[in-house]
C-alpha cells in the first residue's frame, strides 16, 4: 500500500449571498483557454482504491491485434462499482428522492473552487487498512468532513459540491454517514478520492468535474480537472 498525502478537502463554491442549493446559476467568464490544467483524477486499474466490500476495477480485453483486413484494432470491457476510485456521489446516494447522476445540473460540476488544507493533522495511510470484505469496514481510518462543518456550509455558504482526497466525505470510522446525509439532502454532490490536491492553490482556480452520465446512478467514475490561471 502506497502512502499518499491526504486530507486536503476541496470545497467547490460559487460566490453568492444566499444559501440554498437550487438557485439559478450565475453567468461566469472563466479564462480556461489561457489556464494550466491539473488532472485531479486517479487512473482506474486493478490497484485503484475501492470500498472494502466492493470488487475492484476490472479491464477485460475483448480484442487486440490485426484484423483479417489488415488494420489494427483494440477494444476492452470494464467493470466497476459506482463508488470507487475518483468518483462522484450523486445526492440520491444518501438522500431519498434527490438527484441521481444524470440529474445533477452541470452548473454544480463546473465553477470556481477553494481548498481547505488540513493535511498537517492527518495520518499517512490512505484507507487505513488493506483488508477486504465486510469485516474490514471497521478498520477504515481516514479523515472526512465533520458533520458540523457540513451543516455550517449548508447554513452559511452556497456551495455547489464538496470534494475530498480521501475515500469518503465522512471519516473512516463513521457508521451513520452524517455528512453525506446533510449535504446530499440539499442536492450538493460529493467528489471522493480526488487526486493531486497538493498542487492546487487555496483559491483562484476553477474545477471541471464530469462523471460518466449513468442514468439513475447513485454515483459514477469521475474525470475531474482544475484550471489554474
Ligand atoms: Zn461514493
Amino acid at each position: 500500500m502506497k502512502n499518499y498525502p491526504i486530507c486536503l478537502s476541496l470545497l467547490f463554491c460559487f460566490a453568492c449571498q444566499h444559501s440554498g442549493a437550487d438557485r439559478e446559476p450565475e453567468t461566469r467568464q472563466d479564462p480556461w483557454y489561457a489556464g494550466r490544467i491539473i488532472d485531479l483524477t486517479h487512473s482506474f486499474d486493478s490497484t485503484t482504491i475501492y470500498w472494502p466490500t466492493e470488487e475492484g476495477f476490472r479491464l477485460e480485453k475483448s480484442f487486440e491485434g490485426f484484423t483479417e483486413k489488415g488494420y489494427f484494432y483494440e477494444a476492452n470491457s470494464f467493470y466497476s462499482a459506482e463508488h470507487g476510485g475518483t468518483h462522484l456521489d450523486a445526492p440520491v446516494h444518501f438522500a431519498e428522492g434527490k438527484q441521481s447522476v444524470e440529474e445533477i445540473p452541470l452548473e454544480k460540476l463546473i465553477g470556481p473552487a477553494i481548498v481547505i488544507d488540513v493535511s498537517d493533522s492527518c495520518r499517512e495511510k490512505y484507507l487505513g487498512t488493506v483488508a477486504k470484505g465486510a469485516s474490514a469496514v471497521e478498520e477504515l481510518q481516514f479523515p472526512g468532513i465533520h458533520p458540523d462543518a457540513a451543516q455550517w456550509l449548508v447554513d452559511n455558504r452556497n456551495i455547489s459540491a464538496a470534494g475530498i482526497d480521501t475515500p469518503s466525505i465522512d471519516y473512516g470510522q463513521s457508521d451513520d454517514f452524517k455528512t453525506h446525509q446533510i449535504l446530499y439532502e440539499q442536492n450538493i454532490p460529493g467528489f471522493e478520492n480526488v487526486a493531486a490536491m497538493d498542487q492546487l492553490p487555496v483559491s483562484g482556480f476553477s474545477v471541471i468535474a464530469l462523471p460518466m452520465k449513468i442514468k439513475s446512478g447513485s454515483g459514477a467514475p469521475l474525470r475531474i480537472v482544475a484550471i489554474l490561471p
